[in-house]
């Protein structure tokens, strides 16, 4: 499968990967997992970067923020107490729905991301978070908002660029939080996934709304017209209905071998109700 690669390497730093994939220039590849590279089989790679031992394998919650190692596995955030425990744990209910376990204990969150892929299961609850990214290249690190990240299908910033890490800043005070996701199977790629947070204020009327959704974009998106329709109301039936048909309206999901369009954006107005009604109900994600 790569035999067209004529080089390999593991660096034990980030400045070495770094330096490496500055150098190997547009034939050089990071590789993470290989859940992604190895299906894709891209004759023009000829170098591979195995950043697995660069040290990026780590979970620090620091205060109420917490920061996440771009080669975390997916096994490691299904697992982690304190991920489990952020966000009433969408984070880790999201990589506990990625593929089989094999697949989790090899893929990895900065693959997931950097794939570019629009049905990415973490993408969504990071972006109901508002997670941002950690980049570095030659210039040094900088940190855009996850939402940035994507450029198209399938188009990122990462490029020649490593990711680092992910950071997501503390959550909103009693905040609500759903991870919703269909696939064909328990452990298929997701046909529409939807994360939400909710936070209430006194009167129970939203004070605080985050609705993402993905597979139905060119890149992982936030329904902010659904989102801002909700603020300020209280959380019934009627408003539900209308919030999950104003997300469905701003979708512009694609018919492919797994589900028609139709399909999707019907998808997303259940997933979204859904969602919302786990959040008003305060029931967390079960895990
Ligand atoms: C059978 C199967 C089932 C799957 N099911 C799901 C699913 O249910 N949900 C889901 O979301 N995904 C699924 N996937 C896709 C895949 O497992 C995930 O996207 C995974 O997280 C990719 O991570 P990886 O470490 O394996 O990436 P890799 O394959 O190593 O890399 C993927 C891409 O990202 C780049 N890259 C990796 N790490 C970095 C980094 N730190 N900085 C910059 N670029 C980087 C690589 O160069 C490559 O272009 C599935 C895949 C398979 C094969």
């Amino acid at each position: 499968m790569f035999d067209t690669v004529e080089a390999f390497y593991r660096p034990g730093t980030v400045g070495e990967a770094v330096r490496l994939l500055q150098n190997g220039k547009n034939r050089a590849r990071v590789v993470a997992g290989g859940t992604d590279l190895v299906v894709e089989a891209d004759r023009s790679i000829r170098c591979l970067i195995d950043i697995t031992h660069a040290g990026l394998s780590y979970i620090r919650r620091t205060g109420k923020a917490c920061v996440i190692g771009a080669t975390t596995t997916m096994a490691a955030l299904e697992n982690s107490p304190a991920i489990r425990a952020l966000a009433s744990g969408i984070l880790a209910r999201a990589a506990a729905t990625c593929g089989s376990v094999q697949i989790r204990n090899m893929a990895t969150l900065g693959g997931n991301l950097a794939n570019g892929s629009p049905a990415a299961d973490t993408a969504t609850p990071l972006l109901a978070l508002d997670a941002e990214v950690v980049l570095a290249d030659a210039r040094g690190r900088r940190r855009i908002p996850l939402a940035e990240f994507y450029s198209g299908p399938r188009k990122t910033k990462a490029g020649r660029v490593l990711i680092v890490e992910v950071a997501i800043p503390a959550t909103p005070r009693g905040g609500r939080w759903s991870f919703q996701k269909l696939g064909r199977t328990e452990g298929d790629i997701s046909l529409v996934n939807a994360a939400a947070g909710l936070q209430l204020d006194s009167k129970g009327r939203a004070k605080w709304v985050r609705i993402a959704l993905g597979a139905v974009a060119p890149a992982p998106m936030r329904a902010v017209n659904a989102e801002k329709l909700l603020v300020g109301r209280t959380v019934d039936e009627s408003t539900l209905a209308e919030v999950s048909g104003e997300a469905a309206r701003e979708v512009r999901p694609i018919g492919d071998v797994r589900a028609s369009a139709e399909y999707r954006r019907e998808t997303v107005r259940v997933l979204v109700r859904r969602a919302l009604q786990e959040c008003a109900a305060g029931t967390g994600c079960s895990l």
